[in-house]
């Protein structure tokens, strides 16, 4: 398993029981032993870009620094893009704008930042987008074109569609829980030839939803998120909850890349 290539699926928004109900693919596979899933408690506080930078570099937001969305930087820390970088191992993002501000370039630029392809950068290929309502299908696709044509080591690709729905219509609603079972369906269609390329996969969100359509707190719908692992060989579940700052010390173990002393949480079953 050591050396693996990995990608890191960050469906935004979607709670670990949203996700329950929805991922019916992904259920399956854990049924089948083919895939085996955590419920991960987020960090604090639970919005996007704070969380963002916690699943990349394993540290909590007020050890980070990004505490609010408002908090518009570069990544002060260590973390996955750079650790990849640092070891010749080859990157790339299909993501929202904000990844690329936390880890390429600040402020972003909608039009020269759309599309990078450099290689001296942390996120070395990337395809980015502004609009909530960019269709989580068109996302894949980007990820997917990235993925055949640079053969990337790590991998992140994160949809917005669970998120946007959630805030418009509630995360109880049933816009919501199509949307979740959407992304189900799409992961369903690119997931055997990811598997069979020898990646690693892992599906996750940064927080959940409240039926509100609002998140930031301490709600279980907003703090539980699942986490779920592809693999030929899934890391065995030995833990009923599990921090996400767990998530960026897993990546590292997968691929065969030294943890850093930062990250305090050990990984998957380390
Ligand atoms: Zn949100």
């Amino acid at each position: 398993m050591a050396n693996s290539k990995v990608i890191l699926v960050v469906l935004d928004g979607l709670g670990y029981g949203a996700a329950t109900q929805e991922l019916g693919y992904l259920e399956g596979m854990v049924q089948a032993g083919k895939a085996s899933k955590w419920k991960v408690k987020t960090s604090l506080p639970s919005n996007s870009r704070p969380l963002y930078e916690t699943i990349h570099t394993g540290l909590p937001p007020i050890e980070h620094g990004v505490l609010t969305n408002d908090i518009v930087r570069l990544s002060h820390c260590e973390h996955l893009f750079s650790i990849c970088r640092a070891h010749d191992r080859t990157t790339a993002a299909a993501a929202y704008s904000w990844m690329s501000e936390l880890y390429n370039h600040v402020p972003y630029d909608p039009v020269e930042d759309r599309e990078q392809d450099d290689e001296s950068r942390n996120i070395q290929h990337g395809r980015f987008y502004q609009k909530d309502d960019y269709p989580d299908f068109e996302l894949f696709a980007d990820a997917e074109l990235l993925i055949r044509r640079h053969h990337p080591d790590f991998m992140l690709i994160h949809p917005m569609g669970c998120d946007y729905k959630g805030h418009v219509y509630g995360g109880s609603s049933d816009q919501y829980h199509k949307q979740a079972s959407r992304a189900d369906q799409i992961l369903s269609t690119y997931m055997p030839a990811w598997l069979e390329k020898g990646y690693e996969v892992l599906v996750t969100a940064d927080h959940g939803m409240d039926e509100k359509g609002w998140h930031g707190g301490t709600l279980e719908v907003v703090q539980h998120v699942p986490l779920y692992h592809v693999s030929s060989s899934p890391i065995q579940n030995d833990q009923d909850v599990v921090d996400q700052c767990a998530i960026a010390p897993t990546v590292l173990k997968l691929m065969g890349l030294p943890i850093p002393d930062q990250m305090k949480v050990a990984a998957l079953n380390a």
